[in-house]
C-alpha cells in the first residue's frame, strides 16, 4: 500500500517529496505527485480500486523534483492546476531551468538535478476549482510557493517549511526570498492551531504538538544562514560564487563541493542578498569577478 490515511479522509504517500491525497466523492486532490512515474504509477492504481472517478493535480511549486509530465500521466486522466505565479515556471521547462539555476540550458547533464521538460495541458489554479481544499499562499521558497488545506485539518506546507535531515543537508535553507520564507514561517505558526497535522515536502508528517518546534528550527536555519552570508562578505568574499564557495567549505558537515550543490547554492546567495539590499545593509560593487556585494557603510 502506498496511501497511508494521516485523518478522515486524507492520506499521504511518503516520498521526497511526500504526495497528499484527499479524496472526497470520488475526486482526489492529488498534491505534488513526486517526480517518479514508478511512483504515480502505484498511486494512480490505488486511487483507481478506492473508486476516485476524477484526480484533480494540484502543484505547490515550480520545482522538478516535485511533479514531472510523466509522474502526472502514469496516476490516469487528471486535470493538473498551478498557481498562477508558477504557471509558465512549470509550463515552461527551459523558463525553469534559467530560473533554478541561471543558465537557460537545455542539457541536463553536469549540474542540472533534472532532465528539461516541458508539462502540458496545465491550468491556472483558481481557487473556486477546489471545494474540500483550501489554498494557502506561502512564499518565500518561491515566489508563488502555494499550501493546500484539508477539510480534516491537514496542511500541506510544501517546502515553507523543512525536516531536519533537509535543514542539515543544505549549507543554508533553499529558499529564493529567506526574509519572505520567515514571514511565511509566522503565518504557518499561526494556522499551527487549526491543524492537526503537516506535511512536509521533504521532511514527512508534524503533529499538531511538534509544529510550533519544527517552524522553530526552520526560522533559526534561515537566520543562520544571514549570518553566514554576513560573516563570507566582513572576510571580503563579494560574488555571490564566491560567498556559496565559503559557505559549503566552512558548513558543519564540510559538504562535497558539486557542481549541482556550488551552482544551486549560489543561486540560494543572491535570494539572501536580495533580502539584505532591500533591508539597506548590503550595496553592489564592480569588482574583478563581476557584480560583487559588500556591506553596506553607515
Ligand atoms: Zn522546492
Amino acid at each position: 500500500m502506498e496511501l497511508k490515511r494521516v485523518v478522515g479522509s486524507t492520506y499521504y504517500v511518503r516520498g521526497s517529496p511526500s504526495t497528499l491525497i484527499h479524496i472526497q466523492s470520488g475526486i482526489a486532490y492529488v498534491i505534488d505527485p513526486g517526480h517518479s512515474s514508478k511512483r504515480a504509477r502505484r498511486i494512480g492504481k490505488e486511487l483507481r480500486s478506492a473508486g476516485v472517478r476524477e484526480i484533480l493535480v494540484l502543484i505547490t511549486h515550480y520545482h522538478s523534483d516535485h511533479y514531472s509530465s510523466r509522474s502526472i500521466g502514469e496516476l490516469g486522466p487528471a486535470r493538473v492546476l498551478a498557481p498562477a505565479r508558477e504557471y509558465s515556471l512549470i509550463a515552461s521547462g527551459k523558463a525553469r531551468t534559467l530560473l533554478t539555476y541561471g543558465y537557460p540550458t537545455s542539457k541536463p547533464e553536469h549540474f542540472i538535478l533534472h532532465p528539461v521538460e516541458e508539462v502540458q495541458g496545465l491550468e491556472v489554479l483558481d481557487v473556486n476549482m477546489l471545494r474540500e481544499v483550501q489554498t494557502i499562499q506561502l512564499p518565500g521558497h518561491t515566489e508563488g510557493h502555494t499550501g493546500f488545506s484539508t477539510e480534516d485539518g491537514v496542511l500541506y506546507v510544501g517546502d515553507a517549511v523543512f525536516g531536519d535531515r533537509v535543514l542539515s543537508a543544505y549549507p543554508i535553507p533553499f529558499h529564493t526570498r529567506p526574509c519572505d520564507a520567515l514571514q511565511s514561517l509566522k503565518i504557518l505558526e499561526r494556522l499551527a492551531g487549526r491543524h492537526d497535522y503537516f506535511l512536509m515536502g521533504h521532511g514527512g508528517l508534524v503533529r499538531r504538538a511538534d509544529v510550533i518546534e519544527v517552524l522553530d528550527s526552520n526560522a533559526k536555519a534561515i537566520e543562520r544562514g544571514f549570518v553566514e552570508v554576513e560573516r563570507a562578505l566582513s572576510r571580503g568574499l563579494g560574488t555571490p560564487g564566491e560567498i556559496a564557495y565559503h559557505i559549503i567549505s566552512t558548513s558543519r558537515e564540510s559538504q562535497e563541493k558539486d557542481k549541482a550543490l556550488v551552482g544551486l547554492t549560489e543561486i540560494i546567495v543572491r535570494g539572501y542578498l536580495a533580502c539584505m539590499y532591500d533591508d539597506g545593509l548590503v550595496e553592489p560593487f564592480v569588482s574583478h569577478g563581476g557584480l560583487a556585494w559588500r556591506l553596506a557603510r553607515g
